[in-house]
């Protein structure tokens, strides 16, 4: 990675880690309500979500919780993210940033993964990581990798709560 890459990632790591998007909490219920703690490092998340019941999309977000400037970070543009997404759309997000995450997990030391994958995400239905990709630079510190993928295993655990809640 490009220095001016690095330093246009760190730019935008610190712009949500100072202002974060979607800051706050949702009245629980009707929204539903998620934690997720991150031992290693002490970040704690928690994520207030509603659902439209009709057509499945996210109308709200909202992050609460403390951590390192790449949890906090990482919640923050993820709630911009997923915000008046569909469920499915937002699992598709989740499985795109994850893989990021792990293939660099497993493959460090780069051996042309890193093109793969950008090419993987321009082909995306519309679903792109922006800032997400910002996180890239992450994976070259493995125990960090834990602290950006926080937010999303929570984002996960309240999406499987709204999907199995019976529609009244
Ligand atoms: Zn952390």
């Amino acid at each position: 990675m490009s220095a001016d890459l690095e330093d246009l990632y760190r730019e935008i790591i610190l712009d949500h880690y100072r202002s974060p998007r979607n800051r706050g909490q949702l009245e629980s219920p009707p929204a539903y309500r998620t934690e997720g703690f991150n031992p290693l490092c002490g970040d704690e998340v928690i994520i207030y979500v509603t659902v439209n019941e009709d057509d499945g999309k996210i109308t709200d977000i909202a992050i609460d919780g403390q951590g390192c400037s790449i949890s906090q970070s990482s919640a923050s543009m993820m709630s911009a993210a997923v915000k008046g997404r569909t469920i499915a759309d937002a699992r598709e997000l989740t499985t795109r940033f994850k893989t990021m995450m792990s293939i660099h997990e497993t493959d460090i030391g780069g051996d042309g993964s890193e093109a793969e994958i950008e090419a993987d995400a321009s082909d995306a239905d519309g679903i792109e990581l922006g800032d997400l990709e910002a996180l890239r630079g992450v994976v070259k510190f493995p125990v960090r990798i834990k602290c950006a993928t926080l937010s999303w295993n929570t984002l996960g655990q309240a999406l499987d709560e709204a999907a199995d809640s019976p529609v009244e």
